[in-house]
């Protein structure tokens, strides 16, 4: 049975004690959450705060991005190894910004993916497409190649730990969002498309996560769709009130 997931995103918001501030708040408030995984995925700066102000609680710890190598002369760059030193559990890989504004590759992707998968961190693999490739039909096209492009090589038992966010590039931070319907379509295309890639069994078994402009607005009606087993959140995990509305509504 595949447990939801509710992530939020930081990207690059919160100083130290902001993010600290954060943590201790939602810790607090969302103690009685059991049934599902809220994961917080501070700016890399923040990563150790969190982790001190989460501790003991039921919330898990993310980072937004790490390098596919161990170790090395990679300036600015960080390793899983080090992310699970600091305490963590997830890593947001090939998030729509990163390809964007720093050229990451399908290839580069599934270096990542292999080595968190190695190094015992769950991927949050995103994929989705541009508004021009919506708007010439190209959705399936574009989501296939990523998936195929960022799975390639990895085993079954590995396959299985990668959590997919589907997040249309669209929908990031405009405040447009998918409709259900149009979500849940891709979703269960994705969820195909794992099928043909190992099969049915492993598809069953991932998690694949909405993003793009979640919001306690939308959240009701988005992560009840059948397809839908959680959410991806940026702007509105920077704040308790609007991440603890969302993380609710997957309760109801
Ligand atoms: C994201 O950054 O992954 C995201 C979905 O952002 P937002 O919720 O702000 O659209």
């Amino acid at each position: 049975m595949r447990i939801p997931i509710i992530a939020g995103n930081w990207k690059m918001y919160k100083n130290e004690a902001e993010a600290f501030e954060l943590g201790a708040e939602l810790k607090k408030r969302l103690e009685d959450v059991v049934s599902l995984k809220i994961v917080l995925c501070p700016p890399f700066t923040a990563l150790f705060s969190v982790k001190k102000a989460i501790e003991g609680s039921n919330l898990f710890l993310g980072a937004q991005n790490m390098h596919w190598e161990d170790q090395g002369a990679y300036t600015g760059e960080i390793s899983a190894k080090m992310l699970m030193s600091l305490g963590c559990s997830f890593v947001i890989l090939g998030h729509s910004e990163r390809r964007i504004h720093f050229g990451e590759t399908n290839e580069m992707t599934n270096k990542k993916l292999k080595k968190a998968i190695e190094i015992g961190l769950s991927p949050i693999l995103c994929v989705g497409e541009k508004l021009e490739q919506r708007e010439t039909e190209k959705t399936e096209e574009v989501v296939e190649k990523q998936l195929e492009g960022a799975f390639e090589g990895l085993k079954e038992i590995e396959a299985e730990k990668v959590v997919i966010a589907y997040e249309p590039v669209w929908a990031i931070g405009t405040g447009k969002t998918a409709t259900p319907k149009q979500a849940n379509e891709v979703h269960r295309f994705i969820r195909e498309k794992l099928g043909l890639l190992y099969k049915d069994e492993i598809a069953e078994k991932v998690n694949i996560l909405y993003g793009g402009s979640v919001k306690p607005e939308n959240s009701n009606e988005l992560l009840s769709e059948p397809d839908i087993d959680g959410a991806l959140v940026g702007g509105a995990s920077l704040k308790a009130d609007s991440f603890e509305k969302i993380v609710r509504s997957k309760l109801s």
